[in-house]
C-alpha cells in the first residue's frame, strides 16, 4: 500500500456544488485541500434552477463575472399555473382569492447582503466545471475521474483511498479532515451507517430538455418568459418544472409519488406524455418542440442523516440531506452549506481540534434551513391551495418570498410557517372547511420528528 504525500488539510470527496464551492472557500484562505471527483466534467446532472441566496456565496468567492459571462438565463421569479377547468378551485375565502395561478418577482422584497434583482437557472455541465475550475484556479487540487472507495478513520489522521492507473492501484491521501460533498451517492452516510429515508416524501421524477418549446404560450407578460414555472397537474401530488436554459432549450420534468410511477423504463416515458396530457395545452406546445436528450429518471431521494459531523469529518449538500426540489433549493443548500462550514474548517484547523463539537455552528445552522425547507415543502404538499392563497395575501407574500428567495437559516420559527401549518391543521381537522376536499394525501401525523 503506497501512501502519497505530501498530505493535505482538507479533503473533499465530490466536485458538484458543494465540493467545488468547499473547495473555493478554503483554497482561497490559503488551505491546502483536494477535490476527487469521479466524473471527468462536463457531465450532465438535474437541478438547473437556483434560488437568489446563491448569489451571496458567489460574491463571496468572486465568481459573479463568471456567471455573467456564462450568460446563463436571468430568473427574475416563480409562476405557478394550474388547469382552472378541471381543477374546482375555491376562490374568494375571506375576500381573497384563492387562485392556483399566481407569480412573484424576487425584487419586490430587498435581501439583504444581494443586490442583483435575479438569480439564474444553469444548464448543470456547463456551471459545475466553471466552478470546479475556479477552485482549481484558487489553489484546491483537483483529482477527477478519481472514484473515492474509503476513508480510514483510524486513531491519527483520516486516510481517503482510491484506485488509480491502468492496474487500478490501491493508492491514500492523508488529511486532517474529510469533507464529504458526494451528492446522493451519500458516501460517508452509507460508510458510517447513519442515512435515513424520509418515509413520507418517496417522490419520482422523469425529465428531459426540448428544443423549441414555446415558453410565450404560459408567459402573461414578456418579462415572465424566464421564471420558473410550476405547472399543479390534476393528478394527486404531482406537478411539472419549466425551467430555461438557454433561449430556445427548456428543462421539462414531471414529479410525482412513488405509488403513480411507472415500474419499466417505457413505461416511465408513457407515464411522462400520460402525466403531461392531463394540461392539454402543455401537451400541445411540447409535442411541437423537439427533445435533444434521452429521458432521465431519478427516484426516492428524500433522506436525513443522524449526524451532519463527526470527528474530523463534515457532510456538505445533498451528501447530508435532501428535500423535495419544489422550490429549487438543492444548489442553495449546497453553496451556502460551503458558506457556513467552511468556517468551522478553518477555526479547526487553527486550534487543530477536529472533534465533533469544532462544527457544530455548521450543524446547528444547516439543521435550522433544512427545517425550514422541509416545513415549507410539507405544508405545500398537504395543501396547495394554501401556498398561493399566502403569496397572494399582502400580509404574508414578502414573508413568504423569503423563504423562496432562500433565506431560510436565520429564523427558527419563521412566523408566516407557523400560521401556515395551523391553518392547513385546522382545514385537515374541518371536513365542512371549504378547501377540506383539495387536501393533498400527506397529513400532519405523517411526519416523524427526525424530519
Ligand atoms: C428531480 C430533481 C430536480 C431537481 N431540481 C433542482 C433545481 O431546479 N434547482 C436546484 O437547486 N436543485 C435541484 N435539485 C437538487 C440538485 O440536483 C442537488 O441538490 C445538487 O446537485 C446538490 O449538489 P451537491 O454538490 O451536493 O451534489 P452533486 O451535484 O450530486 O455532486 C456530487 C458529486 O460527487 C461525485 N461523487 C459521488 N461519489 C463520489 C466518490 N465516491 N468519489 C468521488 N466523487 C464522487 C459525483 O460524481 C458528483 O459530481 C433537483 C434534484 C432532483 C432529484
Amino acid at each position: 500500500m503506497v501512501i502519497t504525500k505530501p498530505d493535505f488539510d482538507v479533503a473533499i470527496i465530490g466536485g458538484g456544488p458543494a465540493g467545488a464551492s468547499m473547495g473555493c472557500y478554503l483554497a482561497k484562505a490559503g488551505v491546502s485541500c483536494v477535490v476527487f471527483e469521479r466524473e471527468l466534467f462536463p457531465r450532465p446532472h438535474v437541478g438547473e434552477s437556483l434560488v437568489p441566496s446563491s448569489t451571496r456565496v458567489f460574491k463571496d468567492l468572486d465568481f459573479l463575472p463568471q456567471m455573467e459571462a456564462a450568460k446563463f438565463p436571468h430568473k427574475f421569479g416563480a409562476v405557478w399555473t394550474t388547469d382552472d377547468k378541471k381543477t374546482p378551485y375555491v376562490h374568494d375565502l375571506e375576500g381573497l382569492s384563492a387562485d392556483c395561478n399566481v407569480d412573484i418577482r424576487f425584487d419586490e422584497r430587498i435581501q439583504p447582503g444581494i443586490d442583483k434583482t435575479y438569480t439564474y437557472h444553469v444548464d448543470r455541465g456547463k456551471f459545475d466545471l466553471m466552478l470546479l475550475q475556479h477552485a482549481n484556479k484558487l489553489g484546491a487540487a483537483v483529482y477527477d475521474g478519481v472514484k473515492v472507495t474509503s476513508v480510514d478513520f483510524g486513531p491519527k489522521e483520516p486516510v481517503v483511498r482510491f484506485n488509480m492507473g491502468r492496474n487500478n492501484k490501491e493508492m491514500g491521501v492523508s488529511c486532517k479532515m474529510v469533507i464529504d460533498a458526494s451528492g446522493r451517492n451519500t458516501f460517508l452516510g452509507n460508510q458510517l451507517k447513519i442515512k435515513v429515508q424520509d418515509t413520507v416524501f418517496d417522490q419520482y421524477a422523469i425529465h428531459s430538455w426540448f428544443d423549441g418549446y414555446d415558453r410565450t404560450v404560459f408567459a402573461k407578460r414578456d418579462t415572465n418568459l424566464d421564471y420558473i414555472y410550476i405547472h399543479f397537474l390534476p393528478i394527486s401530488n404531482t406537478w411539472i418544472w419549466q425551467i430555461p436554459i438557454s433561449d430556445t432549450v427548456t428543462s421539462l420534468g414531471v414529479v410525482t409519488q412513488k405509488k403513480n410511477f411507472a415500474k419499466s423504463k417505457a413505461d416511465r416515458e408513457k407515464f411522462f406524455w400520460q402525466s403531461v396530457a392531463s394540461r392539454p395545452m402543455i401537451e400541445e406546445t411540447l409535442r411541437k418542440s423537439n427533445r435533444i436528450r434521452p429521458f432521465k429518471d431519478e427516484g426516492d431521494y428524500s433522506y436525513a442523516m443522524k449526524q451532519l459531523c463527526g470527528d474530523r469529518w463534515m457532510m456538505v449538500g445533498d451528501a447530508g440531506r435532501f428535500v423535495d426540489p419544489i422550490f429549487s433549493t438543492g444548489v442553495s443548500i449546497a453553496l451556502n452549506s460551503s458558506r457556513f462550514g467552511h468556517k468551522d474548517v478553518l477555526a479547526a484547523l487553527e486550534k487543530n481540534d477536529f472533534a465533533r463539537e469544532s462544527f457544530s455552528n455548521f450543524e446547528n445552522t444547516l439543521r435550522l434551513g433544512t427545517k425550514n425547507w422541509y416545513e415549507f415543502i410539507t405544508v405545500y404538499y398537504r395543501l396547495n391551495v394554501l401556498f398561493t392563497y399566502f403569496i397572494n395575501d399582502k400580509r404574508y407574500r414578502l414573508d413568504v418570498l423569503k423563504l423562496l428567495q432562500g433565506d431560510v437559516y436565520d429564523d427558527a420559527q419563521p412566523p408566516v410557517l407557523e400560521k401556515m401549518k395551523k391553518m392547513v391543521t385546522e382545514v385537515e381537522q374541518n371536513e365542512k372547511h371549504p378547501w377540506h376536499k383539495l387536501l393533498g394525501d400527506l397529513t400532519s401525523n405523517a411526519f416523524s420528528p427526525s424530519f
